[in-house]
């Protein structure tokens, strides 16, 4: 069965990472404006920044003491086998992710995907050695395309497919429903909600997929896109999220995302 274990030889795709953030031009803090050396956030903001830490459930990334399989997954477990998320939604993470996808500060993502990629790396779930095989961004319906102009998903998992050396099949997934927010709803609702909402176009028979999204609040998004790239052959499918609502039991409605 395939993980999304690091094996020793993938600390260069890491660095190399790393490494394109520290050749960028002299930037100044994408969120406080001060200038901030080779990298786009200062150090400051940069620790500001809350991680999930290890205290959360391998499989939705919510806390769970001791790292266990949390009580919500197992009485009913989701679709996808993991989750990895890198940061806490919570300020300072949420104007991050509010500037890249209102006011498309596109570097921003390639900031995320770093944290992402120290994420995966560190998790301490992972079970196997195998990378994935390849990367699926969350598809944004056409029409908030259309508005947007850009799918932060997709420009986030730009970056982590380079960095893993792995396709990114940037078509695979398509929203075919653009979902009103929902996170007041309860979830048997959201989960019927979202029947219809997405469709799986690519070949992702026996295939271990990495799912990239901006940001998790209940997850039933990415519970129904893991369930069609199951129904579509998937042999796995984990998640790794910039930013997950951080409640004990208790989504957050963020309103904007579900
Ligand atoms: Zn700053
Ligand atoms: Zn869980």
């Amino acid at each position: 069965m395939h993980s999304m274990h690091f094996p020793s030889h993938a600390q260069p795709l890491v660095s190399r990472a790393a490494g394109w953030l520290s050749a960028l031009l002299p930037q100044d803090c994408q969120l406080c404006g001060t200038g901030s050396g080779a990298a786009l956030l200062c150090q400051p903001c940069r620790s500001s920044l809350l991680r999930t830490g290890t205290a959360c459930c391998p499989r939705c990334a919510m806390p769970s003491p001791s790292a266990e399989i949390c009580g919500t997954c197992l009485k009913r477990p989701p679709h996808f086998d993991a989750t990895h998320a890198a940061l806490r939604y919570a300020f300072p993470a949420d104007r991050l992710i509010q500037s890249l996808k209102y006011s498309a500060r596109l570097p921003i993502a390639t900031l995320l995907a770093g944290l992402m990629l120290e994420r995966l790396q560190d998790a301490p779930s992972m079970l196997s050695d195998a990378l994935p095989d390849v990367i699926v961004p969350m598809p944004l319906h056409p029409a908030r395309l259309a508005a947007r102009g850009f799918n932060q998903a997709v420009e986030i998992a730009r970056h982590v497919a380079r960095a893993l050396q792995r396709p990114l099949l940037r078509d695979a997934a398509v929203r075919l429903r653009d979902t009103p927010p929902q996170a007041d709803l309860p979830m048997a609702r959201r989960r019927a909600n979202l029947r219809g909402a997405f469709a799986c176009h690519g070949d992702v028979t026996g295939l271990s997929v990495l799912v990239i999204d901006d940001v998790m609040t209940t997850g039933a998004s990415l519970n129904e896109l893991a369930r069609v790239l199951k129904r579509a052959g998937a042999a796995r499918v984990e998640n790794c999220i910039a930013a997950r609502t951080w409640l004990d039991g208790i989504p957050q409605g963020g309103g904007h995302h579900v």
